[in-house]
């Protein structure tokens, strides 16, 4: 008799998480929240600690014959100062783990480091440990970031409440644009290595795919304009399935405005260039790394001139769905293709 087999694809990465985690037992009091979160929540008094942790491997999530080996140090450690920016936290340490092939050199070993210092200091972390192995499937690099927060101010994405605002940081679509420019140029560099790729006029995406930057800026601002989001995560994976995660967790529906949705005139162009959608690469594109989350209206008026935040929509009952009303007037469903890697 043969084993059952499923394939990950038939759940997905989402369902298969949820798998797991219903056979996961919390077994101390100080874990205020394990799986399901940007970050998991630890008690730590009057404080509570914020732990979460991203896996980039080559050929998955980056390709070494674009991607810059310092950009990718600095990437590798954004990633997850993202994820603690979510919770509304802000970042002190993170440790860091490296698998090589023996295709690198010390010197590519510190350029990666390069990088990771470079962003250690811009988000002003220490390095406090990890570890280094070996690699027969190219380089592999993880990073743990650990945060706090204020207790009471860590933010999940459970909390949204009917008629909240729904806020989005930045601009969103760039970074899946981007990864088209370079896939492109990296064909035309194949077949022809003599070809210089031609980057400049898409130094902003491309930008934006390479080097991300968590949106710690926000979370400062926020705490000065005291503005604690209802809910929030981080635009990894594509503005629609993140909200489809903040209505699955919170309860609650959503009504968005195509004509409010921020994007930048370059991913825009771009997008058009490559006869894809744009309004498809802001909703479903991944690694933009920006900010979504939900403000009671009571808080918009502390908000509403920030240059850097827009107001995209609101939050519906449950039962009245996730729907985005476009242009023409028409409100059509959400759908959350999200970012698959399965
Ligand atoms: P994010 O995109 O914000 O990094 P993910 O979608 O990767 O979040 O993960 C969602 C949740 O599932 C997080 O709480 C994460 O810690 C947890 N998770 C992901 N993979 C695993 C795993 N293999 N085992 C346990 N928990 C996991
Ligand atoms: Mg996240």
């Amino acid at each position: 008799m043969s084993e059952k087999r499923t394939e990950i694809g038939e759940i997905g990465e989402f369902g298969l998480i949820d798998q797991l985690n219903s056979k996961i037992q919390i077994r101390h009091q100080d874990t205020l929240k394990g799986i399901g979160d940007d970050a998991a929540v630890l008690d730590a008094g009057d404080k509570v600690k914020v732990v979460t942790t991203d896996l980039l491997l080559e050929g998955v999530h980056f390709d070494l014959s674009y991607a810059p080996l310092h950009h990718l140090g600095f990437k590798a450690v954004a990633v997850n100062i993202s994820d603690i920016a979510a919770m509304n936290a802000v970042p002190k340490q993170i440790t860091v783990s490296i698998a090589l092939s023996n295709r690198f050199s010390v010197e590519a070993v510190e350029a990666i480091y390069a990088g990771i210092n470079a962003a250690a200091e811009h988000y002003n972390v220490d390095v406090i440990g990890g570890d280094t192995t070996s690699s027969r499937a190219g380089l592999v690099i993880s990073v743990t970031a650990i945060g706090e927060v204020e207790k009471g101010k860590e933010v999940y994405r459970s909390g949204a409440k009917v008629n909240d605002i729904i806020c989005v940081t930045g601009d969103l679509g760039g970074a899946l644009i981007g990864l088209q420019v370079l896939e492109r140029e990296k064909e035309v560099f194949m077949a022809d290595p003599n070809m210089k790729p031609q980057l400049d006029k898409y130094a902003y995406i491309t930008g934006r795919q390479l080097k991300p930057d968590a949106r710690m800026d926000i979370i400062h601002e926020l705490k000065e304009l005291e503005v604690v989001p209802t809910s929030m995560m981080d635009v990894s994976d594509g503005l629609a399935s993140e909200l489809f995660h903040i209505c699955k967790q919170s309860k609650v529906g959503v009504m968005i405005y195509e004509d409010k949705l921020p994007i930048d005139k370059q991913t825009y162009d771009t997008a058009v260039e490559f006869n894809l959608d744009p309004i498809t690469c802001v909703l479903n594109g991944g690694e933009d790394y920006e900010l979504v989350f939900t403000i009671s209206q009571d808080d918009f008026h502390k908000l509403e001139k920030h240059p850097d935040i827009h107001f995209i929509g609101h939050v519906t009952k449950e039962e009245e769905g996730k729907f985005m009303v476009t242009k023409s007037d028409t409100a059509v469903q959400l759908k959350a293709q999200g970012w698959v890697h399965f």
